[in-house]
């Protein structure tokens, strides 16, 4: 690979904050200055929003890198921040969820009620033998439990490991083997497109095959018929008959939160795991500098699921241990009908909404009558994460759900990082559609060649972390060589995340995909993401993936593979005469060297069970290859109906 990525998308459309929200900002622009003078002092602030049993030594001790300690000789209990001081404080009646199930059952979750929960369900499970330092499998629908249950492993220092309810048994027998776990708490199902979908059979299957476990605690949500072993123990016989009184210990700062398995959308899922001090600092921080939290007035919803750190960082810890109120829904977008989402947002009247590109593209490839539909005057900030963002997507988010109102943010971050990174400051920056913009305060990102060296504005090449940060990980559980092998040994001193980026000419970032997935295309390393925001910049376009395939010419040429909106013809004639117009627009919009040598017109993308576009199935369709490891995909049908429609694609200069 040569030494940098071409930087060929130019966006100048820029959004200043609203007046508003920059005069009442959680977060000014001093914070950057304050943290430029003086980073650890900063995040030694920060550290000071949470309550401590005992004060921290030192805030950091990086004597031996990769291996951080923040915070050092500080003690604190998670659920205490999260729960306990806010019923302290006399917001104990206030609501922190607002639950919505899939059928359209409600329940609404005080502070007070919450904490009731968690200290129930830490007493039964100090009654169940987990101890502090045990580890707990969590597999369950999104129903308010799953983050009782988080929370009540965290109060007694037991570690979670949360499995997304829509994985395997291999998946998750393989997850509870590799981290040891005692316990698993799950449901008999949850509801998932209309239906009750099955959860405890998975993990009876996944517990046969798992001798560490010693007992199986089962929340009944749907009543559906299932099997019963000794190990078995339901969680209204248990948990909801414990004591409700639990004096909550504090940990020390280093004390392992969570091990979460990242999403596999590159390789064997890694067990990423967080501590407690430093974790917490930084994820609540975030929360309120990126969301602009009013405890008093907001209504927050995060669409993503508890399984992924999303759900961990931004619906769990950031949120409760501010204070927020929030919606947690548990079903899918599209059940009973495609407009549900905004549905809820006009019912609890939300303010924030955090949700994932594949979402909003997925509403533009439905159309924007969908949410035309609904009153959603009450949102104030829109948030995303997950992927790159193209610009269009961005666009529409922000014309067809804020209103043209509301800023967004985009967040980059990752498992590893464990809050956000790079974002825009609602009230400070003014954003460009598809760029994260800039470090948050305290961090620091930069943007290298293949040396290492910074690459100047106008440049792009590898996204690294220069300096450690509180919420960063501290190992891949059990394997600290494949830590420091798969992050600290690409560049000397830095933290490689595996993301492409490129820094614009006045500075600011913007991501361009992983860079296993960059195509590099008669000497020219091209970012998937550009292509990518080129085809979706066109109005007959929702969604597209670009791969390089293997090109006798070119070395790797573009194929795309693009799913059109709604509203377009792309049967036959028209659909050849769409591809042969997207090939010159991108062309013009990039340049002749970015022109695709093929488009494929799909209904949908292989994605991953967090809905990520899983490119390197794209290039082995692409390259006439059998499909590699499919595990992690949300549909493998896809697959199928992608591979069949290749061998009718069209191929031309
Ligand atoms: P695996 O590491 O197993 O392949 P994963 O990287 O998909 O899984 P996550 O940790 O959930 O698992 O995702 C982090 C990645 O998501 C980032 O490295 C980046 O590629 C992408 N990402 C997240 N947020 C953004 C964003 N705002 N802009 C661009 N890319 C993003
Ligand atoms: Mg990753």
């Amino acid at each position: 690979m040569s030494e940098t990525l071409e930087n060929l998308l130019q966006e100048n459309r820029q959004f200043p904050p609203p007046d508003a929200l920059a005069a009442s900002a959680n977060v000014t622009a001093a914070a950057y200055d304050e943290a430029a003078a003086d980073r650890l002092g900063f995040w030694e602030t920060q550290a000071r929003r949470l309550t401590w049993a005992t004060p921290w030594e030192s805030v950091l001790d990086w004597s031996n890198p990769p291996f951080a300690k923040w915070f050092v000789g500080g003690k604190l209990n998670v659920a205490y921040n999260c729960l306990d001081r806010h019923i302290e404080a006399g917001r104990g009646s206030k609501v922190a969820i607002h639950w919505e199930g899939e059928p359209g059952d409600t329940r609404t979750i005080t502070y007070g009620d919450l904490h009731r929960a968690v200290c129930q369900a830490a007493n039964a499970l100090t009654d169940l033998g987990v101890a502090a330092g045990d580890r707990v499998a969590i597999y369950m629908p999104m129903i308010p439990e799953a983050a009782v249950a988080m929370l009540a492993c965290a109060r007694i220092g037991a570690t979670h490991s949360v499995v997304f309810g829509g994985f395997s048994v291999d998946a998750l027998a393989g997850r509870i083997q590799d981290a040891s776990a005692k316990v698993v708490i799950t449901a008999d199902g949850g509801y998932r497109r209309g239906k009750p979908s099955g959860l405890k059979p998975i993990v009876d299957e996944a517990v046969a095959q798992c001798p560490t476990i010693e007992r199986v605690l089962v929340v009944r949500r749907t009543g559906q018929d299932v099997a019963w072993s000794d190990k078995d123990l339901w969680w209204h016989e248990t948990v909801e008959q414990a004591s409700p009184e639990h004096v909550a210990q504090p940990f020390d700062a280093e004390h392992p939160l969570f091990i979460l398995y990242t999403s596999g959308t590159t390789a064997k899922p890694k067990g990423i795991l967080h501590t407690t001090g430093g974790y917490l600092t930084q994820v609540s921080y975030t929360y309120h500098a990126v969301f602009d939290l009013k405890p008093d007035t907001d209504v927050y919803w995060c669409t993503a699921d508890i399984g992924w750190v999303t759900g961990h960082s931004y619906i769990v810890y950031g949120p409760l241990s501010n204070g927020a109120t929030q919606i947690m829904y548990e079903g899918t977008p599209d059940t009973p009908h495609r407009g549900r989402f905004w549905e809820i947002v006009e019912k609890y009247r939300a303010t924030i909404v955090y949700t994932a590109p594949t979402l909003i593209r997925t509403m533009m490839k439905w159309g924007e009558d969908i949410p035309a539909k609904f009153d959603l005057s009450s949102l104030r900030l829109l948030g995303s994460v997950g992927e790159p963002i193209n610009p269009e997507a961005w666009m529409w988010y922000r014309k067809h759900i804020g209103r043209d109102a509301c800023p967004i943010v985009d967040t980059w971050w990752q498992t590893e990082t464990g809050g956000i990174m790079i974002s825009p400051l609602p009230g400070v920056t003014a954003t460009k559609p598809g760029s994260a913009m800039t470090p948050l305060p305290g961090i620091s990102a930069d943007v290298v060649d293949d040396q290492g060296q910074s690459v100047p504005n106008g440049g792009g090449g590898y996204l690294v972390l220069r300096e450690p940060w509180p919420s960063m990980l501290r190992t891949i559980w059990g394997d600290d060589q494949r830590f420091i092998e798969t992050y600290w040994s690409r560049f000397e001193g830095m933290y490689f995340a595996g993301d492409g980026a490129k820094r614009d000419n006045d500075g600011h970032l913007w991501l361009l995909g992983r860079v296993d997935d960059v195509m590099l295309v008669s000497g020219h390393n091209i970012s998937t993401t550009e292509v990518e925001s080129a085809l979706v910049s066109h109005p007959s376009v929702a969604e597209a993936a670009v791969v390089g395939a293997t090109d006798p010419t070119t070395g790797q040429a573009i194929v795309a593979f693009t799913i059109p909106r709604g509203h377009v013809d792309s049967e036959g004639e028209a659909g050849e005469a769409l591809i042969a117009e997207l090939r010159n627009h991108v062309a013009k919009t990039l340049g002749p060297i970015a022109k695709p040598r093929q488009i494929m017109l799909v209904a949908e993308l292989p994605k991953t069970r967090s809905g990520k576009i899983m490119r390197r199935l794209l290039r082995d369709v692409a390259e006439n290859r059998s499909l590699g490891d499919v595990t992690t995909l949300q549909d493998s049908t896809v697959m199928d109906l992608i591979a069949s429609g290749m061998k009718t694609g069209k191929d031309e200069d």
